[in-house]
């Protein structure tokens, strides 16, 4: 196909030649200059004419062939070198993964020594050196980063975490208000100014960005927590509030809106109880029991009416709540309400069906400290000591105290109800009888699957 298509230009060309010759056989001169002149057959001096310009044609083509390879030749070498900068990157955000800092941060160095504007690069070699403990190295890379980069919100969120490392919370709001305002739709930037307000006792401000951000939240478990926190700070705020009255307003506001929310509730009981209104307290811790049956609240409704030195009066409650429990702790807090109440045959039958009950449902809850506990007060008003002596030994080195309390975020125990928890969590601690409950229920099947497979 090719050959032919030569053979018909050649042809053609060979033709044409010939053509031009024969209608123009005549010599004909072509002045270069004063002196110089070529003469040739008019024929010659077209086709001269004309292979120089397909040369120059030719010429050009060959000029941006040559420029073209130049150009993909430095873009490849530029290709390649990029992808070394980002191997050792690679490596160095490896290496920070494995806990290994300082080969990290070698490597990172590396990497930003061949690539000083790469953001990538700076933000993981800040890392390492605040890994390293070098907190001031890693501020000089971010700082150097932003004067290049601007206000890109991992730049500042970074930098804001290490202010607050540094101890310096000033600084750390500004960053993570500057983020947040650069990236107004971020939930995790608005929670992270949050934290650096509340950090900084300025409740109503974090109280604010928590707002935002719990608008903002999609997924249900992170909406929660982001309720949690924005309740949280509301009571802070009432709580820090100088002013008693407005205090004390907001405190009744946020338990309207949220009765499930304990902390108010207990907070503006124990105020009252301050103020030695016992009626106020009651009513308060009543209201909370009608939105759910609580530990902390039944154990405190227990306490005002035993300290104001009428423990029956909180009997009655203590008894419905027991009735309808699924779990042993009403129960064990009717029975030394009974006790010092002086029922102490009412305890007793208390007592004795947790016992019952402990043995039946094979929960797996140890509740037999604390029924001891209760036990051997019921024996101390009996005037029987040695027993209660014996009942108290058996619950001191009993293994474990049912009336512990779990933070449901972090499963942090305290002996005490804290309203707030070190993981940040705020009104997270819950009776954790419930929760040993479901643990011992979860082991007990287990031991089941393990029997059935053997
Ligand atoms: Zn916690």
């Amino acid at each position: 196909m090719r050959r032919i298509a030569i053979a018909i230009l050649v042809l053609l060309v060979g033709g044409g030649v010939a053509y031009l010759f024969h209608h123009n056989p005549h010599a004909a001169t072509l002045n270069l200059g004063e002196k110089s002149s070529i003469e040739l057959p008019m024929a010659a001096h077209i086709l001269i004419a004309l292979g120089i310009g397909a040369g120059l044609v030719l010429l050009a083509g060959l000029g941006r062939a040559v420029v073209q390879s130049l150009k993909g030749w430095s873009e490849s070498r530029r290709e390649r070198r990029a992808d070394r900068v980002r191997r050792i990157r690679e490596e160095g955000q490896n290496r920070l993964w494995a806990g290994d800092f300082l080969t990290a941060g070698r490597k990172l160095s590396r990497a930003a020594g061949k690539e000083p504007h790469d953001l990538e690069t700076a933000l993981a070699l800040a890392r390492s050196h605040e890994e390293l403990g070098e907190l001031e190295n890693a501020q000089h890379i971010l700082e150097a980063a932003r004067a290049k980069h601007g206000p890109d919100p991992r730049l500042l969120s970074r930098l804001g975490n290490l202010a607050l490392a540094r101890h310096n919370a000033g600084a750390a709001i500004d960053a993570f208000r500057e983020a947040s305002a650069a990236h107004p739709e971020s939930p995790r930037l608005l929670a992270e100014l949050m934290g650096a307000l509340a950090a900084e006792g300025r409740f109503h401000e974090a109280a604010a960005a928590a707002r935002r951000r719990l608008a903002l939240e999609r997924q249900p478990a992170r909406r929660e927590r982001a309720k949690e926190d924005w309740l949280a700070l509301r009571f802070r705020a009432a709580v820090a509030e100088k002013d008693t009255r407005k205090s004390k307003e907001e405190l009744r506001r946020l338990v309207g809106e949220e009765p499930a929310f304990l902390p108010p509730t207990l907070e503006l009981a124990a105020r009252a109880r301050a103020e030695g209104d016992v009626k106020s307290a009651d009513r308060l811790y009543r209201d909370a029991l009608r939105h759910g049956a609580s530990g902390i609240v039944l154990e405190r409704l227990a306490g005002l009416h035993a300290s104001a030195g009428e423990p029956a009066r909180a009997l009655g409650t203590l008894r419905d709540t027991s009735t309808g429990a699924t779990t042993p702790g009403p129960r064990l807090l009717l029975a030394r309400a009974l006790v010092a109440a002086d029922h102490l045959d009412a305890a007793e039958s208390e007592l004795a069906e947790l016992a019952r009950e402990s043995t039946t449902r094979a929960t797996g809850v140890d509740i037999a400290p604390e029924r001891d506990l209760v036990a051997g007060e019921l024996a101390l008003a009996r005037g029987n000591d040695r027993e209660a002596a014996k009942l108290f030994l058996r619950a001191a080195t009993g293994r474990r105290t049912p009336f512990s309390f779990t933070c449901r975020h972090c499963g942090r125990t305290t002996r005490e109800w804290k309203e707030s928890c070190e993981c940040g969590g705020y009104g997270t601690y819950e009776w954790s009888v419930d929760r040993a409950e479901e643990e011992g229920v979860q082991r007990t099947k287990a031991l089941q699957v393990v029997n059935v497979a053997r």
